[in-house]
């Protein structure tokens, strides 16, 4: 292997067997004894799995939950043996995997530090050196001697991971260690990682956390069902795995309304009052022009989208339907942006205050179109109101108002936080 890599994994495999059923009575033993009748389901949690990882690198494991993130990371430490490929590594490991692996939970926090750094090769000169250390990082003096089985999970976490740092190995295995503790203590692990890779060492991080694995992992891989997606720049991986949990989430929401729709014609025929009110007050007006839903689409209205893009242009196409012999002068038609978790007002356009005149013949065709060149909202989740009104926005005698005609949600393919994208530049 060449000596600047770290880690080489060759066309790994691991499959699991599960029993088909388990064996639940006395007489089932017996039949599964006599006649070995037992099945298995094969389940490759890891399927070919090919790269490597040079020395000094930080390298991130991204991928839904199950698509095999944590048995990669046993894979490489030894605790499991895959089942075909090849693993190579240079450098002793420190594993942080999965809470329990090499502590007690009957001794005391400190008992436990002892024993887990023996278990990651250090002496007990070295333990006594680095354990005041250690339970500093972790932020635990007060409660070093309790037994850890009254830790909370975060705490035992945070016990293990400093334990695993201070074991000064050369390769770092992470996973999840950032879903747990509060953002001092995720930063202060965002540090040591750091820290650790200015040594030449190398650190591998499962993280559900897309942006920090963008902003501090040279590569990463992408595994979906065992099997690498891409694997490349930190930054273009997280976008794979961004747009691929879009897409998902562009189902769900597609699912959700079509429920939604469901609930509110079940909601219509039920004869209660208080939900008929409800409906009334959302839904509500003359309605000879009737909105009927808004669809989404991309800037060159190609494709619909209930997931958008922040900073992406985009195109709402407000959908109605109009009575015989309506007048269709004066009509004007808005539309309202709500954050969806607490109603929080967004943003609102209608084409009386853009001074726009929709014509007959704009308003006969049954939708207009309303361009946004650049979409500012940032993550989040939406929903829209929306009115036809005559003359002026009148929400009080709309022709039609519709609460919540359309949900959409934004993601963002930026690190700025906040609910806003705004353009900006440092001068
Ligand atoms: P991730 O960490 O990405 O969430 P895992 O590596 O934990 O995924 O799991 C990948 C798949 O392998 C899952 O479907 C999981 O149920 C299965 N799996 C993991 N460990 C075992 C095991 N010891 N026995 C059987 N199946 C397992
Ligand atoms: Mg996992």
């Amino acid at each position: 292997m060449d000596s600047n890599i770290a880690i080489s994994v060759s066309r790994v495999s691991k499959t699991f067997r599960i029993p088909h059923e388990k064996v639940t009575s006395i007489r089932g033993a017996f039949t599964t004894a006599f006649n070995g009748e037992r099945t298995y389901e094969e389940f490759k949690a890891l399927d070919d799995v090919s790269f490597e990882v040079k020395k000094g690198e930080f390298f991130g494991i991204i991928g839904r939950n199950g698509s095999g993130k944590s048995t990669l990371l046993k894979v490489l430490a030894g605790i499991y043996e895959a089942d075909k490929g090849k693993v190579k590594i240079d450098g002793m490991i420190s594993p942080f995997l999965e809470l329990g692996i090499g502590f007690n939970p009957e001794l005391s926090g400190r008992d436990n530090v002892y024993l887990n750094a023996t278990v990651l090769g250090m002496t007990q000169k070295q333990i006594d050196e680095k354990f005041d250390a250690i339970v500093a990082f972790s932020e635990l003096e007060r409660f070093i001697d309790q037994k850890l089985k009254n830790y909370s999970s975060g705490m035992q976490v945070r016990l293990a991971f400093s334990v695993s740092i201070h074991a000064n190995r050369e390769i770092l295995l992470m996973d999840e260690v950032l879903a747990v503790g509060d953002s001092n203590f995720q930063s202060k692990c965002l540090t040591e990682f750091s820290r650790y890779k200015e040594l030449g060492k190398t650190v591998i991080l499962v993280s559900h956390d897309i942006a920090t694995v963008q902003r501090y992992c040279d590569r990463a891989v992408l595994l979906r069902n065992g099997k690498i997606v891409t694997i490349g720049d930190a930054e273009g991986v997280g976008n794979a795995y961004i747009y691929e949990n879009m897409s998902d989430e562009e189902n769900r929401l597609r699912g959700e309304q079509r429920a939604e729709k469901d609930l509110e014609i079940k909601i219509e025929k039920d004869d209660i009052l208080k939900q008929a009110e409800e409906i009334e007050e959302r839904n509500r007006g003359s309605r000879e022009i009737e909105l009927k839903r808004i669809r989404i689409f991309d800037i060159d209205g190609n494709s619909e989208k209930n997931v958008l893009v922040s900073g992406a242009g985009v195109v709402f196409r407000v959908e109605y339907s109009v009575e015989k012999g309506v007048d269709l002068d004066g009509i004007v038609i808005g539309l309202g942006i709500h954050l969806r978790e607490n109603n929080q007002y967004c943003f609102a356009l209608n084409s009386f205050v853009d001074a726009i005149t929709l014509s007959s013949e704009m308003i006969a065709r049954g939708y207009v179109d309303i361009e946004i060149p650049k979409l500012i909202l940032n993550n989040g989740e939406y929903v829209i109101n929306s009115i036809v009104s005559r003359n002026k926005i009148n929400l009080v005698n709309p022709i039609h108002f519709l609460g919540g005609i359309k949900r959409f949600s934004v993601r963002n393919t930026n690190y700025n936080e906040g609910l806003f994208l705004i353009d900006h530049n440092w001068r």
